[in-house]
C-alpha cells in the first residue's frame, strides 16, 4: 500500500481511540510511514530493496525497544506518543502483507533484489492494477475511510 498507509492506519487509530489528538493521529501517522521513509531513502543509496531492516519486525522491534528507552529516561512526557508512533511502524508491516524471508529478516535468508529502484517507477506499477495484489486492499481501505468520513459527517449534522 501506498496511501493505504494513512487512511488504514487513520481507521484503526479511531476504532482504537475514537477521540484521538491531532498530535496522537500525526505520531501514528509518521509512524506508519517510518518503514517506508528508512527503507526507500537506503534503497535510493543502493542499499537493501526498498524492504530491509525498518520492515524486519525483529530489526524494527530493537530499534523501537532502545528509541522506547531513551524517551522512556529522557522524554518521559511524550512516552505515550512514541507507543502511537510505534503502533503505525507496527501496521505498517501489516499493511504492506511483507513476506516472511523480509519480515524475520536477516533469520531467514538474503532479500529479493528491487524490481525497480525509481519511487516513481514502484508508484507507477502499484497503481497501474498490473503487478500489486496490494492495490485492491488499499482500495477497499480507500473506500472503508470515505463510508467512516460520510458516516462522521451525516451524524455530525443529524446533530445541529
Ligand atoms: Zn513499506
Amino acid at each position: 500500500m501506498i496511501l493505504g498507509h494513512l487512511t488504514g492506519t487513520y481507521l484503526v487509530v479511531k476504532v482504537i481511540k475514537p477521540k484521538a489528538t491531532s498530535l496522537i493521529m500525526a505520531s501514528t501517522l509518521i509512524g506508519a510511514y517510518f518503514p517506508d521513509m528508512v527503507d526507500k531513502s537506503l534503497m535510493l543509496l543502493n542499499i537493501g530493496n526498498g524492504r530491509f531492516v525498518a520492515h524486519s519486525l525483529p530489526m524494527l522491534s530493537l530499534f523501537l525497544v532502545v528509541c522506547f528507552w531513551i524517551v522512556n529516561t529522557k522524554l518521559k512526557e511524550h512516552v505515550s506518543l512514541f507507543m502511537w508512533f510505534s503502533l503505525g511502524c507496527f501496521l505498517h508491516l501489516l499493511q504492506d502483507w511483507v513476506q516472511l524471508k523480509t519480515l524475520f529478516w536477516p533469520f531467514l535468508g538474503g532479500l529479493d533484489r528491487p524490481v525497480s529502484r525509481s519511487l516513481i517507477k514502484i508508484t507507477v506499477n502499484f497503481y497501474s492494477f498490473k503487478t500489486s495484489p496490494l492495490i485492491w486492499a488499499e482500495l477497499v481501505t480507500h473506500g472503508l475511510f470515505v463510508i467512516y468520513q460520510i458516516a462522521t459527517f451525516t451524524r455530525k449534522y443529524a446533530r445541529k
